[in-house]
């Protein structure tokens, strides 16, 4: 389709860097962030509409059954998914669009749009996954177990099914990489 902006997807353990990856990428390249609806509660310093849409359970599955969403999963005992309206409106503008999402609704996604780019972040270790998750400070340990225990599978998982799997090892090196990726033609 002429004139339709790229839709790139980017997933990958919590903790590996998507949102300090996304925020350098902005500083980059002008694209839509796509703000997700999701049933956790906010952590500190996040605001609603611009980090998430918080919502009950109820107003989840009200936009579930309109079919408002792209794309939805359920992670860590949460509901996180993605509002089709703005994807679809930017998109047509010639925007690009990008989803920090997890690994199941990144296939859905594919699915949908088959000409979308998707992108898996990689911790360098399991080490080094865990001291990031940790150096954040604003998750349970309960939580930050259940998150190391998927991001195992997550990573093995994207190495079949992901466009491409880049170690964010030099946060640099990283962000160079992924705009190399958004403008090559080929993508
Ligand atoms: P996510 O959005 O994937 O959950 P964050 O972006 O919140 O992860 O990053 C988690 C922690 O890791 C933060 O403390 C961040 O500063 C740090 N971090 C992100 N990228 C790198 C990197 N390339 N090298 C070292 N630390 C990093
Ligand atoms: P967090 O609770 O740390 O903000 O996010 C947890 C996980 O949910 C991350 O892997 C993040 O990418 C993912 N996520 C955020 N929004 C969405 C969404 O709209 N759909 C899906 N499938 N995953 C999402």
């Amino acid at each position: 389709m002429a004139n339709t902006g790229t839709l790139l997807v980017i997933s990958g353990p919590s903790g590996v860097g998507k949102s300090t990856v996304v925020a350098r990428l902005r500083e980059r390249i002008p694209f839509h962030f796509s703000v997700s609806a999701t049933t956790r509660r906010p952590r500190s310093g996040e605001r609603n509409g611009v980090d998430y849409y918080f919502v009950g359970e109820d107003e989840f599955e009200e936009l579930v059954e309109g079919g408002r969403l792209l794309e939805w999963a359920e992670y860590s005992g949460r509901r996180y998914g993605t509002p089709r309206g703005p994807v679809i409106t930017r998109l047509e503008a010639g925007e690009h669009v990008l989803l920090d999402i997890e690994n199941l609704g990144a296939m859905q996604v594919k699915r949908s749009y088959p000409e979308a780019t998707t992108i898996f972040l990689a911790p360098p270790s399991r080490d080094e996954l865990e001291r990031r998750l940790r150096s954040r400070g604003d998750t349970d340990e309960v939580d930050i177990q259940t998150r190391l225990e998927v991001a195992g599978w997550q990573e093995e998982m994207a190495r079949g099914e992901f466009d491409y799997v880049v170690v964010n090892d030099e946060l640099d090196r990283v962000v160079d990489e992924i705009v190399r990726i958004i403008r090559s033609p080929s993508h």
